[in-house]
């Protein structure tokens, strides 16, 4: 039963992980999300089914359109791969606790932005209010409410802090250091993972986004990171390790 469900999540990951990565593309670039249906981006022309089954296509094709042969990004694969592997792994950790919702819901965050932050620098109200808003549903039903509460209000506050830092690095650099989209995205973060938690998801986030800069930054004319596919790791190898790093914590602060 549960190799069963794993399956059906990984192709159902793969299929949620398409329409996310296209989701990443339409919004930046103003298309609706539910029209037209799926086109090539270079020769506009609509993609017949089987050019667009998920993972399956893009290897038969060769990572091209069937018929200008352009590339398809790379990235859109990832996408497919990511929605597969992430549903699948939540579900093989967690169950269907409330581990497996918040980290499905933020995996499903973290398609969209890798496609809009990477490519356009753009993460989406829109995607982040929705989010935000399961997020919410998720602890209402599976915390007390008080706890779901304070919740919402990590949330919030997570939001003062990066508004804080924002402002003091503007002062610092004399110039944009963090975008708003990072400093909304960090308030969903904290409603994901809570206060301590979020900390750790803000270190790890811009450790890795460090790493990634100190090999990218020379093709980055502007010198700006995408900053908020980072922050999302960070928060998703939190709830992975938190049962190593959480009593670290606890202790560290004698909670
Ligand atoms: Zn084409």
């Amino acid at each position: 039963m549960d190799l069963f469900i794993t399956i059906w999540l990984f192709i159902f990951g793969a299929i949620f992980g398409s329409f996310l990565g296209c989701m990443g593309y339409r919004i930046p670039n103003k298309i609706k999300t539910t029209y037209p249906s799926s086109f090539c981006s270079n020769c506009k022309k609509p993609l017949k089914w089987y050019m667009n089954i998920p993972i399956i296509s893009y290897i038969f094709l060769g990572g091209k359109c069937a018929y200008c042969k352009e590339k398809i990004g790379f990235i859109y694969f990832l996408c497919e791969i990511l929605g597969a592997v992430l549903f699948a792994l939540n579900y093989i950790l967690f169950k269907f606790d409330i581990n497996f919702f918040i980290s499905t819901i933020l995996a499903c965050v973290f398609i969209v932005t890798l496609v809009s932050d990477f490519k356009y620098y753009y993460i989406s109200d829109r995607v982040l209010i929705m989010g935000a808003v399961l997020l919410i549903i998720v602890m209402f039903i599976f915390m007390d409410t008080t706890d779901a509460i304070m919740r919402v209000t990590t949330g919030i506050i997570m939001f003062a802090v990066m508004f804080g830092i924002k402002i003091m690095g503007n002062r610092m650099f004399n110039k944009e250091s963090l975008g708003d989209g990072d400093i909304k995205l960090m308030a969903v973060i904290g409603i994901s993972v809570g206060l301590l938690n979020s900390f750790v998801a803000l270190f790890f986030g811009s450790l890795t986004g460090l790493i990634y800069s100190l090999f990218t930054l020379k093709k980055n004319k502007e010198g700006l990171i995408p900053f908020g596919p980072f922050l999302i790791i960070g928060a998703m190898l939190v709830i992975y390790f938190s049962s190593y790093i959480t009593p670290y914590l606890e202790e560290l602060f004698s909670i």
